[in-house]
């Protein structure tokens, strides 16, 4: 088994992925400057799973820290989360993205190339595609310019990933382009927990349910779509999680730089994630139309064939789960991890 240095392992997705590669029996050093998160969850991941990892405060643009832990460690490959993700953030404050998120993944790349360290798997998501493209996407459909700086810096860091590792044939990276990662781990004590008014639909829906909101916005009820609202591909996150491994295992004697979508492959619209999210947990979630979000397609979603040939990787959770599992987080902690 071996060693891997997990950056943003605090976060959301992070730990749950922490959680995966502990019980697989992989070795785990976390690097997070605790910007968006809190070391509570990596206590619960050693809690959970009766394994140690060992965590290292500090931020990826810091190449001091960074070669320390390859000097101190013997990493066998890199998993990449360590980022800022709020679009509306992102917009107002472009230069503070472009640094975290895109001279970040530089700054860790010229450390792994340092360490020679050439493992790597990056957390991309679906908003590199091309907003013409018609859903179910598939990785051979092109890119396009996002509309919010969020997403601009990870299709930067995508091409720049894809650069490297045609200059450098020692580069072995998979880009992963999430969807819409949801859910929780089953014991209901890890999970979403964002800071200040959640920007995504799930955290919303639970903090309407937990009381922490009133009623959910729902953004556009005028979309081409099944019932007029827009249409996403949801993924329990422990799913999302397991994908890492499948993607690290993938790399593991293979070269070059490689895309995979990480989604069911099912499409669900924002008023069947209400009704839904009723049905399962027999809660009430008040909710309005209000106006689309600027920037929002209609639809989106995965054609993740290529992930399941090629990774060995199939979703094993449904809608139901997720809501259920994001409830069940909620309720146990309706302050997240400041409980
Ligand atoms: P998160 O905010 O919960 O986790 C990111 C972690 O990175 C946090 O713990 C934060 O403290 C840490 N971090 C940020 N900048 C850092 C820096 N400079 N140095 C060290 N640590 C730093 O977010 P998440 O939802 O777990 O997302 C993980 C990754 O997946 C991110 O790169 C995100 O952009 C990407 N992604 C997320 C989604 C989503 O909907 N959650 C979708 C697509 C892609
Ligand atoms: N959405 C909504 N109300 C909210 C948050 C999101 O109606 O408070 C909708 C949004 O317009 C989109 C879907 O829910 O159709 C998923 O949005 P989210 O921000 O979670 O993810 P995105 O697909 O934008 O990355």
């Amino acid at each position: 088994m071996s060693k891997i240095l997990v950056t943003g392992g605090a976060g959301y997705i992070g730990s749950h992925t922490c959680i995966e590669l502990l019980n697989a029996g992989h070795e785990v050093v976390v690097l997070d400057n605790l910007s968006n998160s809190s070391e509570e969850s990596l206590t619960r991941v050693q809690a959970l799973t009766a394994k140690k990892l060992d965590f290292v405060e500090g931020d990826i643009l810091d190449q001091h820290i960074l070669d320390h832990i390859f000097h101190s460690h013997r990493i066998e490959a890199v998993i990449h989360f360590a980022g800022l993700k709020a679009v509306g953030e992102s917009q107002q404050e472009p230069l503070k993205y472009f640094d975290n998120n895109i001279s970040g993944s530089i700054s860790l790349v010229k450390a792994m190339e340092r360490a020679q360290v050439f493992k790597l798997v990056f957390s991309s998501s679906a908003t590199v595609y091309d907003e013409a493209n018609v859903s179910p996407l598939n990785e051979d459909m092109p890119t396009g310019m996002p509309t919010n700086n969020y997403g601009y810096t990870k299709l930067i860091v995508e091409q720049l990933l894809q650069k490297l590792s045609i200059a450098d044939t020692r580069w072995s990276i998979a880009l992963l382009r999430y969807f819409n990662p949801v859910g929780a781990h089953k014991s209901g004590q890890m999970g979403e927990d964002p800071q200040g008014i959640p920007n995504n639909l799930m955290p919303y829906v639970t903090q309407v349910a937990v009381g922490r909101r009133e009623k959910l916005s729902i953004f556009g009820n005028d979309y081409d779509t099944i019932d007029g609202t827009g249409v996403r591909d949801y993924i329990h996150v422990v799913d999302l999680a397991n994908a890492h491994l499948c993607a690290l295992n993938n790399r593991l004697n293979a070269q070059g730089c490689r895309a995979w979508n990480i989604g069911t492959g099912n499409g669900c619209s924002v008023l069947e994630i209400a009704k839904t999210f009723e049905k399962v947990n027999g809660i009430h979630i008040p909710f309005e139309f209000s106006p689309r979000r600027a920037g929002d397609v209609a639809t989106s979603f995965a054609n993740n064939a290529r992930a399941v040939a090629e990774l060995g990787w199939q979703p094993q959770y449904g809608l139901e789960d997720m809501l259920a599992d994001s409830w069940n987080w909620q309720k146990n902690n309706p302050n997240g991890y400041q409980d």
